[in-house]
């Protein structure tokens, strides 16, 4: 397919439009806010066309699909629009600033037969859906808890929006929890139900939120700690499951790269585990193109987004009044 990129972004330069054409998709058109950066955007990766007119996108027949990731206030209205000219997208998280627009997204692509996608890296990576394999198998047991460890320090290109502006959808929990809410429901195949919360600003956030940790309650009785920030040079990431019958020890899994360690520690001892070391968004690519032929789902879907937007909105409501929180998701 033909694809649009709507959105001159880190996250496509870096990541998607490599795995795009990977997966033998072709980046056609890319638009920016302005031209000039269109043009420039699109000489670098070697795109034929840029444009600063999100309609010269849409009404070109030949595009059949849009990557939008664009800042996060622009995503509702730029995937609703992409979704009245008939493209399939796949879309940035979180995938809108209010839930009811996030929900109207992929409702509307819903009722048009359209492939919807949010773009959760992590869940396509070898070492998640591994760990996920192994919860399945029974091998932990009950599950008792999940600890998530994602406070990273932010790269000095990326110290923009993201910490200054929360008109753009600027914060820690707008980029980093609304991930970890995603591989939590991942992992645990349930959706939490109340959240408490605590987060500040730790010397990069200016006017947003750039640590936050925050507990969750799934209705299976697991409880899950997660912790992210912008702001931490050296701690490294990592996710551990804990069992009735084992713990899952993973480290350096909360990352862009197929990377990390995963060890099983049970009564036989400690065992390492091997994974898949394919690429994220390559998958989350194929996925989709799998979807879209009519084959599954996309690895994200557009309600996976919805509900790892909730859960985030609701981290930050405990995080602001300081008091238990219920995940509103309102009726899905
Ligand atoms: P960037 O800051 O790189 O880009 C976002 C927008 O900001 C661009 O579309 C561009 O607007 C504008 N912009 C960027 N750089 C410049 C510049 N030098 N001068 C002027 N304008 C600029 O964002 P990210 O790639 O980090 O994030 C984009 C989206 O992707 C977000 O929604 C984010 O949450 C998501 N994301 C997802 C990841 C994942 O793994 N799934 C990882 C990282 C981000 P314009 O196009 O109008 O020029």
């Amino acid at each position: 397919m033909r694809w649009g990129l709507i959105g001159a972004s880190t996250i496509a330069e870096q990541h998607m439009i490599a795995a795009l054409r990977d997966c033998g998709e072709t980046p056609a058109i890319v638009q920016s806010a302005t031209l000039g950066r269109a043009r420039e955007f699109a000489a670098k990766h070697a795109i034929p066309d840029a444009t600063d007119n999100i309609a010269q996108i849409l009404s070109d027949p030949s595009i059949s699909a849009v990557y939008i990731s664009s800042t996060n206030e622009k995503h509702f209205s730029q995937a609703m629009e992409s979704i009245s000219a008939g493209k399939h997208v796949i879309c940035e998280k979180p995938l809108a600033m209010r839930l009811e627009d996030a929900k109207a997204m992929v409702i509307a692509a819903e009722k048009s037969n359209l492939c919807f996608a949010t773009n959760h890296h992590l869940r396509c990576s070898g070492s998640h859906r591994k760990i996920r394999e192994i919860i399945r198998s029974g091998a932990v047991g009950k599950v008792l808890s999940v600890r998530i460890h994602h406070a990273v320090h932010l790269p000095e290109t990326l110290r923009g929006w993201r910490i200054n502006n929360p008109a753009a959808g600027g914060g820690v929990i707008a980029d980093i929890t609304v991930h970890d809410a995603d591989v939590a429901r991942f992992l645990l195949e349930e959706d939490p139900t109340s959240v408490v919360a605590h987060s500040t600003a730790s010397g990069m956030g200016q006017g947003v939120e750039d640590s936050c940790m925050s507990i969750w309650d799934f209705p299976s009785g697991a409880m899950v700690f997660a912790h992210e920030s912008f702001t931490h040079p050296f701690a490294g990431s990592g996710l551990e499951v804990h069992g009735t019958k084992g713990s899952v020890f993973a480290q350096g899994v909360m990352t862009q790269q197929p990377v990390g360690k995963i060890t099983f520690t049970s009564e036989r001892g400690v065992e390492e585990v091997s994974f898949s070391a394919h690429n994220l968004y390559r998958q989350a690519v194929a996925d989709f193109l799998s979807a879209v032929r009519g084959d599954g789902t996309p690895a994200a879907t557009g309600w996976d987004g919805v509900k790892s937007l909730a859960i985030a909105l609701s981290v930050q409501e405990a995080a602001q009044t300081g008091k238990r929180t219920p995940v509103n998701y309102g009726a899905i």
